[in-house]
């Protein structure tokens, strides 16, 4: 008997109206298609209070709390509170999504806050020992020179990894695990599957970024949990693995960051 795929969606949004019509239909599917666990993060403060319930709600569910820097503002000292307050709640394993975004935010000022505002996350989770999930869209020289500083004693996920096999050493050097989406399966993949063929077994994560990031065939369409499974076959065959393999790999590699109890 072929031997059970067990895999971890490790970075989700499951928190919003895209899926208030079918959300237990869409957890049912992802469970059918192997998903024992579903990290879901909340990208702002009223997302994150959302995420935070449905990991109350669902064993199956852990939540990250944090805010994103699209949507960044300048915490007071109650935000970090109301953070800090959700990190003891059931299944919240994380301080996330957080990071830097210079595609969308071309304004300096506006960059410039957001670089604060992930140090004072990146502080957060220091001082409640927790995990960060970091989103870096072309801000990569910005990212790595506050993770080797700031960010130094930190530890995490650089999630949906855009950078270069230069910067993916850097950051695994520095103890970081990287996550893959959807697009290793898109044509225009680029460098993306030399590096995944490259990373060592215990750094690597999948994901979907859902409901962004769709794989192959289903690009352009809502993406849920269940899609990993195809993210996880495109990197096995990428890595020469069994699908086996590689799900109990990256499964016992969540589980490690992220300190998941899955049954
Ligand atoms: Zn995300």
């Amino acid at each position: 008997m072929a031997e059970e795929i067990r895999l971890v969606d490790t970075h989700a949004h499951i928190d919003g109206e895209d899926y208030d019509a079918d959300r237990e239909e869409m957890l049912a599917r992802a469970k059918e298609a192997g998903v024992v666990a579903v990290v879901t993060f909340g990208d702002t403060m009223e997302a994150s209070a959302r995420a935070v319930k449905l990991a109350a709600e669902h064993e199956t569910v852990f939540a990250g709390v944090g805010v994103h820097p699209e949507n960044i503002f300048p915490f007071a000292a109650e935000d970090d509170d109301r953070l800090a307050a959700w990190t003891k709640e059931k299944n919240v394993v994380a301080i996330g999504e957080i990071g830097l975004d210079y595609y969308w935010e071309k304004d300096e000022d506006k960059r410039k806050l957001q670089r604060k505002m992930l140090v004072r996350q990146l502080a957060l989770a220091r001082d409640l020992d927790l995990p960060v999930c970091i989103h870096d869209r072309e801000a990569h020289g910005d990212m790595m020179a506050i993770l080797k500083t700031e960010g130094r004693n930190n530890r995490g996920v650089i999630h949906c990894f855009s950078g270069s096999w230069e910067m993916a050493k850097e950051l695994l050097k520095l103890g970081w695990y990287l996550g893959v989406d959807g697009p290793l399966t898109y044509k225009n993949a680029a460098k993306l599957p030399e590096i995944i063929e490259k990373m060592p077994a215990d750094r690597l994560l999948v994901e979907t970024d859902c409901p962004y990031l769709s794989p192959l065939p289903y690009r352009g369409q809502r993406n849920e949990p269940a899609y990993v499974r195809i993210t996880a076959e495109k990197a096995a065959e990428i890595r020469g693995e069994s699908l086996e393999t590689f799900s109990a790999q990256t499964t016992a590699n969540a589980c490690a960051v992220y300190n998941l109890k899955i049954a």
